[in-house]
C-alpha cells in the first residue's frame, strides 16, 4: 500500500494504477461504514484509492473541526487489511495554499436541510471533492447513503461539470441497535449513546406508516417527533420528508422520498435518513 501526502506524488504514481480506479474519500477515524465503501470499491475495480483528509472548509466556525477525531495509524492498518492500493493523506496546506480561491457551488440543492443548518458546508464539500477528483482521477467514486444530501450534491456536481466519474451510493452501515455508524458517535456519553438508537427507530416508524398507507408527511413527522421526544436527551433540529432527488419538502409522500433528520444529544449532532417507496 502506497501512502502519499502531496499532489505531485499522487500524480506520479497515478499512471501505474490498473484501470478502472475506484476512489473512496473520507475524513478518517475509519469504521465499518467506511470499510464497506472500500470493500465495494474493491469488488468493482482492480485499483482502489482512499483519501483521508479532515476538510477544514466544510466545518462552520463554531463546529467541531479541531475536536474531530483522528487516528491515522489505525486508519492505515485498516486500509491495508482491506487491500487498498493508495492512500492520499495531504496536510491542509497541500489542499489549501494561502492564495487558494477557487470554489465549487452547487446552488439550490446545497441550501436545504444540512445546508440550511450548516451554511457553507456543501461549498466546502463540493470544493474538496472536486479537487480530490482532479487529483485522483478515478473512474468510480463511492459515497455513503448515510450522508444522503452529500450524495445528491456530489452527483449533481459530477453531472453538471461533466466530470465523467460514476458516483456509487453505498447503503448505510448500522450498529446492532440501528444507530448509523459515524466517526462522531465517539462523542456520545453512555446515556446519550443508548438513547441515540431512537433515530433509527423513528425512521423505521416512518417506513412502517408509509407501508400502511399513510401519505400525509406532517402526520408521519408528528409521530416521529413524539417517539424521539420520549428520549429526554434528544433535541430535534429538523425532521424532513422531501423528494429524494430535488430535496423539496413534500406535503403528500410521493416515492422515492427521503426521510431525514438531525438530532442533537448534548453537544453531538447526529444525522440519519431512509428512502421510502
Ligand atoms: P466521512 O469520513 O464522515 O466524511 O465519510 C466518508 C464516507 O463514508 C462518506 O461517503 C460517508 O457517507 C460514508 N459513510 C460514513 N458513515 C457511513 C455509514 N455508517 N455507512 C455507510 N457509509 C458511511
Amino acid at each position: 500500500m502506497e501512502i502519499v501526502q502531496t499532489v505531485g506524488e499522487f500524480k506520479q504514481l497515478r499512471p501505474g494504477l490498473t484501470a478502472p480506479l475506484g476512489f473512496v474519500p473520507t475524513m478518517g477515524y475509519l469504521h465499518e461504514g467506511h470499510l464497506e465503501l472500500v470493500r465495494r470499491a474493491k469488488t468493482e475495480n482492480p485499483s482502489v484509492a482512499v483519501s483521508i483528509f479532515v476538510n477544514p472548509t466544510q466545518f462552520g466556525p463554531k463546529e467541531d473541526f479541531a475536536q474531530y477525531p483522528r487516528d491515522p495509524e489505525r486508519d492505515l492498518a485498516l486500509l491495508k487489511k482491506e487491500g487498498t492500493d493508495v492512500v492520499f493523506m495531504p496536510p491542509a496546506a497541500e489542499m489549501y495554499p494561502p492564495d487558494f480561491n477557487g470554489w465549487v457551488e452547487v446552488g439550490k440543492l446545497a441550501e436545504k436541510l444540512e445546508g440550511a443548518a450548516r451554511p457553507g458546508h456543501f461549498r466546502g464539500v463540493a470544493t474538496v471533492v472536486a479537487k480530490l477528483f482532479n487529483i485522483v482521477q478515478p473512474d468510480k467514486a463511492y459515497f455513503g447513503q448515510k450522508d444522503a444530501q452529500q450524495l445528491v450534491v456530489i452527483k449533481k456536481m459530477a453531472s453538471d461539470l461533466d466530470m465523467g466519474i460514476e458516483i456509487v451510493a453505498v447503503p448505510t452501515v448500522r450498529e446492532p441497535d440501528g444507530l448509523a455508524m459515524s466517526s462522531r458517535n465517539t462523542y456520545l456519553n453512555a446515556g446519550e449513546r443508548k438513547q441515540a438508537a431512537v433515530l433509527y427507530q423513528a425512521l423505521t416508524l416512518a417506513q412502517k406508516l408509509y407501508a400502511e398507507g399513510e401519505r400525509d408527511a406532517e402526520a408521519i413527522r408528528e409521530q416521529m417527533t413524539a417517539l424521539i421526544g420520549q428520549q429526554p436527551l434528544a433535541d430535534i433540529e429538523y425532521i424532513s420528508i422531501a423528494d429524494a432527488e430535488t430535496l423539496d419538502e413534500l406535503d403528500r409522500v410521493k416515492p422515492p422520498a427521503l426521510v431525514s433528520m438531525a438530532v442533537r444529544f448534548g453537544k453531538t449532532r447526529l444525522i440519519d435518513n431512509v428512502v421510502v417507496g
